[in-house]
């Protein structure tokens, strides 16, 4: 469905826990309270959403978290949301600590493809800014993946003086195995890490170093705001998500459903629908449509960040 500015919304990101196996620095604060397990949407809760979301025009769904295979039933829950008519792809989003030994139903169910993320190749330096995960236990998962012929995407927050200077050997995996690569300009959610991220444009010039003959790849278009390039040696392309450096708003196709079932029409608004409250009132099937359909046409033009003051510091309860 369209919004008031014209654009296409059909891609949900559901963050369907707030819990965490991993501690990235710049993701979950210690003092981040938990949510109350009671007020965390139930499965058969965010099933209903999603069929509501359906009518209303999301065809692609990616499950996020806080750490998805944290949740127990999540891989059913993925099989049950393969099985909603009119959804098109749905994907997963996760650190790949767990990852490795679900690969093979997550085949057998159809998923379309695994979102990892990766942010150094540093063992030592992973623990440290994970706050304690294992390396080998993602990359375990990463080539598992690969090998049983899932799509894997290997997703890299870029950081000043953490990993920047790891850029051109991450982008080398797009050429060693055929995945996508892609860079993510650090946000600032509010989370104070004194972190510093590495510019879109510097990212770019990073690979290009190694891959002199780098360009924009057209063909490729994703269900989001990556811009996408590639080499002739490489197998998989590189991806560049820069929401600082290239504003995407006006080509923004997602809305968000946070674990407590808050319905987010932009990352960086508060703007949103209460859908846990309607569900948990009693509204039938028809108004949770009515009202998704109404909030998602007031989607707000474009984020703010710059100077804005207006911290999110719960990305892991948003997923990202
Ligand atoms: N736990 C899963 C994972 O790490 O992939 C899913 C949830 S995590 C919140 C989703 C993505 O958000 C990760 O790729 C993470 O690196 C990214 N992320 C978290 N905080 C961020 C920030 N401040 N700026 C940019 N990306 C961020
Ligand atoms: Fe957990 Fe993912 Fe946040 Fe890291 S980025 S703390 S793995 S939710």
């Amino acid at each position: 469905m369209r919004d008031l500015f014209g654009r296409d919304i059909d891609y949900m990101r559901i963050s369907i826990t707030d819990r965490c196996n991993l501690r990235c620095k710049y993701c979950m604060p210690d003092d981040l309270p938990l949510i109350k397990h009671d007020d965390v949407l139930r499965y058969e809760e965010t099933l209903r959403i999603c069929r509501a979301a359906v009518k209303s025009g999301i065809k692609n769904i990616k499950v996020t978290g806080g750490e998805p295979l944290a949740r127990k039933g999540c891989v059913g829950f993925l099989r049950d949301l393969k099985s909603i008519p009119g959804i098109e792809h749905v994907t997963l989003t996760t650190n790949g600590i767990l990852l490795a030994p679900y690969i093979d139903k997550m085949n057998e169910i159809g998923l379309d493809g695994v979102n990892i993320s990766l942010d150094t190749l540093n063992p030592d330096k992973y623990r440290q800014l994970t706050g304690g995960g294992d390396f080998f236990a993602v990359w375990a998962s990463l080539t598992k993946a690969v090998e049983a012929g899932l799509r894997v995407k290997v997703n890299c927050v870029a950081i000043i003086g953490q990993n920047d200077d790891e850029i051109a050997d991450i982008a080398k995996l797009a050429e060693q195995m055929p995945v996508d690569v892609r860079f993510i300009e650090f946000m600032p959610t509010g989370v104070d890490t004194g972190f510093e991220g590495l510019p879109g444009d510097d990212i770019l010039s990073r690979v290009r170093e190694v891959y002199p003959d780098l360009s924009g790849d057209p063909t490729r278009r994703g269900f989001g705001p990556a811009r996408y390039f590639k080499s002739e040696k490489m197998r998989g392309s590189i991806g560049l998500i820069d929401a600082i450096g290239d504003c995407f708003c006006p080509g923004c196709n997602r809305v968000r459903l946070t674990s407590e079932g808050f319905l987010k029409l932009c990352l960086f608004h508060e703007d949103g629908l209460d859908l846990r409250e309607m569900l948990r009132a009693g509204a039938n099937d028809g108004e949770i449509e009515a009202a998704f359909k109404a909030a998602v046409t007031h989607k707000p033009e474009r984020h703010a960040f710059a100077g804005s003051g207006h911290g999110i510091k719960n990305m892991s309860r948003i997923g990202g």
